[in-house]
Order: C-alpha cells, then structure tokens, then sequence
C-alpha cells in the first residue's frame, strides 16, 4: 500500500481510481458531509451519483428538504473510495482526510450543516448514537449541523426510510428557520 500523496499517511487506500472531492457552489450556504464515495462515485469522480445519490437527490433533498441539489455543496468526510468492499475508513484515514474536510468547511462556509451517517455524525460529534442524535439540530463550527440518517441505510431495510424522510423533512425546516426544530447541545 501506498500513502495517500494527499496528506502521506500510510495505509490510505491507493486502490482509488478517482480522488472524490466535493461538488457545488463556493461558498455555499448549505453543506451535506457523507461517509465516502462509493464504486460509481469512484469511477466518475463526484459525490453521491449512485443508487444512494439519486435517493439523496429525488426523494430526500428535493420531495423530503424540499431543497434543490443545485443548492447544496456535496461532500464525504473521507475522499477516496475505502476498497471493493467499501469498508468503513480507519481512524487514521478519517483523522487524515478530516484535517481536509475542515479546510473544505471554512472554505465553503455553510450556515447549515448535514452530517449524513454515522462516520461524519461522529467525526463532529464525538461518540454520538445515531439512534439519539438524528434529527436534532446542533450548534458545532459555528454553524448549525443535523445529523441524518444515510440514504444507503434505506436501499437495504426498507422500514428505515421512513426515519431518513423525517431526518430530511427536520434538516429542510431548519434551513428554513421553522419553528420546531429539536435543538440539542453537545456539550
Ligand atoms: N455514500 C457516501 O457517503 N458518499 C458518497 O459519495 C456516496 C455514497
């Protein structure tokens, strides 16, 4: 293995064949942060395009949020596709590509802030349970964050959609500055 000529730690997965980084306007008041790119985002190099992707786009951004793709920037917490298994990233790849998320963050300077799944839910709320914190809005970065339950969760156990929908619906109301947003504290 070969370390990542992004940020030289050993054992990042040079098994990439695109390097994913984000996509949308800069700056932008809206930011969605995934896990990592998967095999079709791997092989065209953009963020969320696959069977996830499209779910992310149709039905919970746009029918869920009510909020056009063209007005979010898409991003994954770690940047290149893990393997062919898509296992989850290390510590080190997540501490690694994290380091360049937060640059991405204040780069693109987003009021609003989804933290779509596990990986990118806990990598700003250290040691969250997704079952506690999906759904409420957070203070974090100076920004206001959600974190959401990922699409991908829905492709395999169809009950859950229900759950990521809500997620969407809440994280749409907050962009909008409705009223009834949970908020919690993560201190
Ligand atoms: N899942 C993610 O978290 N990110 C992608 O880009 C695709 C699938």
């Amino acid at each position: 293995m070969r370390p990542c000529p992004d940020h030289d730690i050993l054992g990042c997965p040079m098994t990439r064949i695109n390097k994913v980084s984000g996509k949308g306007r800069v700056p932008c008041s809206i930011m969605l942060i995934g896990e990592a790119p998967g095999k079709m985002e791997d092989a065209k190099g953009k963020p969320f395009i696959g069977k996830s992707g499209s779910e992310l786009e149709h039905l919970y951004l746009a029918k869920c949020a009510e909020i056009d793709r063209r007005n979010v920037y898409i991003t994954n917490l770690v940047k290149c596709r893990t393997n062919d298994r898509d296992r989850d990233p290390t510590e080190d790849e997540m501490t690694a590509c994290g380091s360049l998320l937060l640059d991405e963050l204040s780069e693109v300077n987003p009021q609003y802030v989804g933290l779509v799944g596990r990986l990118a839910t806990q990598f700003f709320l250290k040691g969250a349970k997704m079952e506690k914190v999906h759904g409420f809005g957070y203070e974090g970065f100076g920004r206001l964050m959600m974190p959401l339950y990922h699409p991908a969760y829905g492709l395999h156990n169809t009950p859950m959609m229900r759950h990521i929908m809500e997620d969407f619906r809440r994280f749409g109301r907050m962009v909008r500055g409705d009223e009834g947003v949970m908020w919690r504290s993560n201190r």
